[in-house]
């Protein structure tokens, strides 16, 4: 039998109506012939909460027993969505993570899938099994514990699973119609897409847009995965992500991702010596912290100052590296500046491979609405600044009509 993997988010399994409603899509696969691989999210909000706990418990967690807490939520709706299809006639069963298994690393919260076993499951299926209701975000390391895949990790958990079984499709439902032009939660004016490439979701999902987890995309590209982002509420086609010669449509700019709680920290004349740079992100690095842009000022009379962004939530640890690696005498400052109020803002798109000048149309489109540009990067199909966060959704906004994404190349 062709097999279909359909994942369904927060929003679509958020109560009790709402999973049956979802079970009612996964029978309509079913009657068509399909083997079902259903992978579900936590009910909206529980992973939240579940994270909530933790850290109300312990600050400086231990992150095996946050995995432990905060995989739990999928389990409640693996076993919910199971029954009501056994309720329609249907022979489903939930399966949790190290039952399948999914193996993976033993990075906590942050785990990476290394292997999922089939054989469990595909003995089921060619007994009377008609769907594996698969609780996603969650593996087993191999030191034997339960892991998580970082937020958003059930996109993943659907990708590989549609690799791993080579199901036809990989459908990711969720509480849009698709991927569109940017947030639409930002811009009235976003504009579905009918196709996306990898390429560019990647890029897109990696600079902030959340409907799928950049993981997902990755391994979506690399196993030739159909992926297909659709509604759960609703009865239309989706968009989807596929290969760049697959795809008509030729904007330059294809969409504008956005992060919204970036940090971006100073320090204030250090030396500019050979080595520095290494002195401040090494340590940087060992604290876990996720540096994103880097800045380099003009030195005078040998000193420098030294820009770089982080997620918000990494403040702490940016700066307790930096004033250990002070203290140990690594490094020399006069004083670590962090700016809090800050976001980042990108335009992504394979056309800005053979099109010069887009970078400045995206300044001129800020600089027109008075948006002062804090930090820049660029790669082949990106360009991402840093703005003061007041100003996130203008920026959106004007940038959206300054490559005209509300209408189709
Ligand atoms: P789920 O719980 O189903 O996984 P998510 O909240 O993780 O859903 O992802 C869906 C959300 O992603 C949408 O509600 C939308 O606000 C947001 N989003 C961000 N960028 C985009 C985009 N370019 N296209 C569509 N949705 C986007
Ligand atoms: N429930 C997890 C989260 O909220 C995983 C997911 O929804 O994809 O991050
Ligand atoms: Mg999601």
């Amino acid at each position: 039998m062709p097999r279909l993997v359909m994942k369904f988010g927060g929003t679509s399994v958020a109560d009790l109506a709402r999973i049956e409603h979802t079970a009612g899509l996964v029978k309509r696969e079913v009657d068509r012939g399909y083997d079902v691989i259903v992978i579900v999210s936590a009910m909206s909000g529980k992973t939240n909460e579940l994270v909530g706990w933790v850290n109300d418990t312990s600050h400086l967690y231990d992150a095996r027993e946050y995995d432990a807490v905060v995989s739990s939520g999928e389990n409640v709706t693996a076993g919910l969505m199971s029954l009501r299809l056994q309720q329609m006639g249907i022979d489903a069963r939930s399966w949790q993570g190290w039952q399948v298994p999914v193996h993976t690393t033993s990075a906590h919260g942050a785990a990476r899938i290394e292997e999922i076993g089939t054989e469990n499951l595909a003995s089921k299926f060619e007994g009377e099994m008609q769907v594996a209701v698969v609780a996603g975000f969650q593996g087993l390391s191999p030191e034997n514990r339960i892991t998580t895949l970082g937020r958003g990790g059930s996109d993943t958990t659907a990708v590989a699973f549609a690799a791993a079984f080579g199901a036809e499709r990989c459908d990711i439902y969720t509480d849009v119609d698709g991927i569109y032009t940017t947030d639409p939660r930002v811009a009235a004016k976003a504009r579905k897409l009918d196709k996306i490439a990898y390429e560019e979701m990647l890029e897109l999902a990696s600079l902030g847009a959340k409907v799928l987890q950049t993981r997902s995309v990755e391994l979506a590209m690399r196993y030739k995965v159909r992926l297909q982002v659709l509604s759960s509420f609703e009865d239309k086609p989706g968009t989807l992500v596929c290969d760049e010669e697959e795809i008509m449509e030729s904007n330059v700019v294809s969409g504008v991702a956005f992060q919204r709680d970036e940090a971006k920290m100073t320090l204030i004349s250090v030396a500019d010596r050979p080595g520095i740079a290494a002195a401040i992100f090494g340590p940087l690095a060992e604290a876990g912290v996720n540096v994103d842009m880097i800045v380099q000022n003009i030195s005078e009379e040998g000193r420098t100052d030294m820009t770089f962004s982080c997620p918000i939530n990494q403040v702490a640890r940016a700066s307790k590296a930096m004033e250990d690696a002070k203290s140990a005498g690594s490094i020399n400052y006069h004083a670590l500046d962090a700016d809090e109020n800050v976001a980042k803002v990108s335009i992504v798109g394979i056309g800005m491979r053979s099109h010069a000048g887009v970078a400045q149309q995206m300044f001129k489109a800020l600089a027109d609405e008075g948006v002062n540009i804090k930090v820049i990067t660029t790669s082949e199909i990106k360009v991402s600044v840093l703005i003061d966060r007041k100003y996130l959704e203008l920026a959106v906004q004007s940038l959206h009509d300054a490559f005209a994404l509300e209408r189709a190349g």
